[in-house]
């Protein structure tokens, strides 16, 4: 750590990352059995902080721990209470967001003001909406045709849950899977990414100022690999929410047929944004920019394929050239900066990769596309205009500051090309034609449209993919659905 970086920081924050840190289980933060890893800052490549990585028998600790409170304080809790604890745990989150919000910038690199403006109030949001669910969860009396009998089903927990989270959004993935789990009456073991634990130990703290019992929420920090497969592998956790990279979810998926057990997947999106000519050209720009450089392109729902009516094309690339330009490239830490560094050096490299292929495709590369500080893994925001549907910067998620833009001429050109890809997340429209609007949202293939606007997100608006984005709804009514079973039963009444 830097003094300049130790001088931005909060006296509580400051304690939190030097202090030693072993995994969180049955209510208090306990040693590991395994190594440590060093967590980096990306915006000076110095060591923030070391955490745990959870060996085996402390992930088997967790996952007993989980089971016990799922089986005794949290599963027998009145649903009443349940949500008063849950507003409580909102409480304190809004409380402590100053602090919250300093562990995801520093681990992340994410501009501070970002992650104040829209990772806290997002993660505050999930508790307070699903806060609202436990009295409201409901079985149904079912009309068999059967004499003499009756039908009824409870809509039922599934036991505990491992929620496994990506470095990106490190609270607000942690908030989208605790809130609707707890809500439904799980237990939860939350891993989140290697990258940044920090803000996912601290809600753990939380947890239990709140009151939630002891064993209601663990923490088991590390890698994938090692914690998160002896996590996921356990005969003991029900289902696996997971929130993360394509291959992760693929590898998961098939670790969940092996053992049944319930999964949901939010993976990758490359998104198309789609600018016609009638647009406000000058707004629909602005979005785009925003939307491709927001945290460094490291966002699932990046409006990171920009499809542009061709008539438009200059005015729209010149204008989100000038957005681009004005970004301030800093520290997360640094209420000053705009955009922040791309997460560690390994990621970087396999961005500029993807900006190697493009020489000799026929595409060019309009601005950015460089190293921008001597420390930092910092890459100037970029656009690459004119490659094909199939060259690899379109059809793969890139994951940093990397906007393609290509044009289209017609309605009957753009929806299948838009639809070529192997992803299906989010997409953007932008006319000032309502019909357009309409005909063209219910023919893409993506689990949110947003028309004349982007990037919209809300915990009572279902949020998830089609085809290779993965499947299983994060908020709203369908993103408790997922934490819940269904158990009939029949009562003879001959
Ligand atoms: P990743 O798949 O590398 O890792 C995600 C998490 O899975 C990490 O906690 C990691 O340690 C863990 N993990 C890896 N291997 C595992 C294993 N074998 N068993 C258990 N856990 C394992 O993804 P990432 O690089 O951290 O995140 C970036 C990806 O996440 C991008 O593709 C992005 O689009 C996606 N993402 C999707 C959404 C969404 O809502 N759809 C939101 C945020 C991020």
């Amino acid at each position: 750590m830097t003094a300049t970086t130790e001088s931005l920081m909060l006296p509580q924050t400051f304690k939190f990352t030097s202090a030693e840190h072993g995994a969180f289980i049955d209510g208090t933060e306990t040693a590991t059995g395994g190594s440590t890893i060093d967590t980096l800052d990306p915006a000076t490549c110095r060591v923030i902080t070391t955490i745990a990585e959870t060996d085996n028998e402390t992930v088997d600790r967790a996952v007993e721990s989980a089971a016990k409170a799922f089986e005794g304080e949290w599963g027998t809790i009145l649903p009443a209470r349940r949500e008063e604890l849950l507003h409580r745990f909102a409480d304190l989150i809004e409380e402590n967001a100053a602090e919250l919000a300093q562990y995801d910038a520093l681990e992340g690199g994410k501009p501070i003001s970002h992650v104040e403006s829209v990772d806290l109030p997002l993660a505050v949001e999930q508790f307070r909406y699903y806060a609202g669910w436990p009295t409201k969860i409901q079985g149904a009396t079912v009309p068999v045709s059967t004499s003499d009998t009756h039908v009824y089903t409870r809509r039922i927990p599934l036991g505990v849950v491992a929620a496994i989270t990506p470095w990106n959004f490190p609270l607000c993935q942690a908030a989208i899977k605790l809130a609707p789990a707890l809500a439904a009456g799980n237990t939860v073991v939350l891993k989140p990414s290697e990258l940044t634990s920090l803000s996912s130990l601290r809600l753990a703290h939380l947890a239990i100022e709140a009151g939630l019992p002891a064993g209601t929420v663990n923490v088991v920090t590390g890698t994938g690999a090692g914690t998160g497969q002896a996590l996921v592998s356990h005969p003991k956790v029900a289902k696996i929410s997971f929130t993360g990279s394509e291959a992760t979810g693929r590898h998961l998926g098939a670790e969940a047929g092996r053992s049944l057990k319930h999964i949901s997947l939010e993976l990758g999106g490359k998104n198309p944004h789609i600018v016609f000519a009638d647009a406000d050209i000058a707004k629909a720009a602005a979005y785009a920019a925003t939307t491709a450089y927001f945290y460094s392109g490291q966002v699932c729902f990046s409006g990171s394929r920009l499809m542009v009516e061709r008539a438009v094309l200059d005015e729209v690339l010149s204008a989100v050239e000038e957005h681009a330009d004005a970004l301030v490239l800093g520290h997360g830490l640094d209420r000053s900066s705009t955009m922040g560094p791309l997460s560690s050096a390994t990621h970087r490299e396999k961005v500029e990769r993807y900006l190697n292929t493009v020489s000799g495709t026929g595409a060019t590369v309009a601005f950015g596309g460089s190293r921008t500080k001597e420390s930092g893994y910092f890459l100037e925001p970029t656009a690459i205009v004119g490659p094909a549907d199939t060259d690899p910067v379109v059809a793969e998620e890139i994951f940093g500051p990397v906007l393609v833009i290509q044009p289209f001429d017609s309605i009957e050109e753009l929806v299948p090309r838009a639809n070529s890809g192997q992803y299906g997340l989010t997409a953007g429209v932008w006319t000032s034609d309502v019909r357009k609007a309409h005909t063209v949202a219910r023919q893409l293939q993506a689990g949110t449209v947003w028309v004349n606007t982007y990037a919209d997100y809300n915990a009572a608006a279902p949020f998830g993919g089609f085809k290779n984005s993965g499947f299983g709804k994060d908020c709203g009514p369908a993103g408790l659905d997922k934490f819940l079973d269904t158990q009939t039963v029949w009562m003879s009444l001959a």
